[in-house]
């Protein structure tokens, strides 16, 4: 109301450029006012927005910024369920979302190949953070597809993802440190659910009979999995479904297979199932039923607000997955009973 007031009782009249008149000085700089204010006055949403914006490539990551950012980050995830992140190219629309964060949160150690360069130039004027690079070198993989890098899928171990989780949450202080007793305390709250995590992957997990602790699946994601948890690891493709390079002869795993009477094998959410179903069909044709312990999600979450849609629910149901086919013991229902049966 007082703007319409202001703007209907300013003109009344015509000035000539002599004659200065105080007053109408004062209402042109009124009317100025104003119009700078008028896109605030009009636009209540912007009051409510939170104070910063974050963006987050992969779910994980994504999921460990919303438990510890709550109401007081605006989040986008770039990678949804069943997106490869060693694949994955940006649109237009994620480009415009990078370029209005405040924040943007990677995993780095080469996971998003194709994303990296885009991301370091964007480092350039905004802060941008490759949360598993925070874990201490000597508590990561090295792999020997490739030379001076580590593996990747930090996120497959619990006690290595808490490292990561303290980093996103140094990162949001830092980018709003009014927030920060909140961030210290949403992140506690996360860490005592990822150590029960933990626990529960490792009672699980040795329930399994040691001969059978051997993990067959599409690529090699699961290998801090297997080192946390004692299983031999076997990828039939290599650290990154980008090099078919890495293919492990298929011939060799189903003499594995054959061999060791491995039961089951796993396909994964964001990796075709074609390698999994050739080494299936290739075990019968040895006369070895081999029989598929179900779908893991190796390198994205499930779907969007689903239990598995989460950090705790993608482990628990990979965990429990496991234990299951492999003729250990887990309750059905995972860690929280919130398992999609
Ligand atoms: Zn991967």
């Amino acid at each position: 109301m007082i703007v319409n007031i202001i703007f209907c009782g300013g003109n009344d009249g015509p000035q000539g450029p002599m004659s200065f008149d105080i007053g109408e000085a004062f209402m042109r700089f009124l009317r100025i006012l104003t119009v700078m204010l008028l896109p605030f006055l009009a636009a209540p949403a912007l009051a409510q927005s939170a104070p910063i914006k974050v963006v987050a490539t992969t779910g994980m990551i994504a999921d460990a910024a919303s438990q510890i950012g709550g109401d007081l980050i605006e989040l986008k995830t770039l990678m949804g369920a069943g997106v490869d992140p060693h694949s994955f190219r940006q649109t237009r629309s994620d480009i415009l979302a990078l370029m209005n964060a405040d924040l943007i949160l990677w995993n780095g150690l080469y996971l998003e190949a194709q994303l990296e360069p885009l991301l370091l130039d964007l480092g350039q004027s905004r802060t941008v953070v490759a949360v598993a690079e925070a874990i201490p070198q000597d508590r990561l993989r090295s792999h020997p597809e490739y030379e001076d890098r580590f593996d990747p899928h930090v996120w497959m171990d619990p006690t290595l993802w808490r490292i990561v989780v303290l980093a996103v949450r140094d990162a949001l202080s830092a980018s709003y440190p009014e927030g920060a007793a909140i961030f210290e305390a949403n992140a506690a709250q996360h860490l005592a659910e990822i150590d029960r995590l933990a626990a529960y992957a490792q009672s699980s997990l040795s329930s399994v009979p040691e001969a059978a602790r051997v993990l067959v699946t599409a690529h090699d994601a699961f290998g801090y999995f297997g080192r946390a948890f004692d299983f031999e690891v076997l990828g039939i493709q290599g650290i990154s479904t980008a090099s078919e390079a890495g293919l492990l002869q298929i011939s060799t795993l189903v003499d594995t297979l054959v061999a060791r009477q491995i039961g089951a094998i796993f396909v994964e959410s964001s990796v075709s199932d074609r390698n999994i179903r050739a080494l299936q069909e290739g075990a019968a044709a040895q006369g070895h039923a081999v029989a598929i312990g179900g779908e893991l999600y190796s390198d994205a979450m499930g779907p969007e607000d689903s239990y598995e849609g989460t950090y705790i629910g993608m482990l628990d149901h990979n965990i429990t997955t496991i234990t299951r086919a492999l003729g250990g013991t887990a309750p059905e229902g995972g860690m929280n009973g919130a398992l999609t049966p």
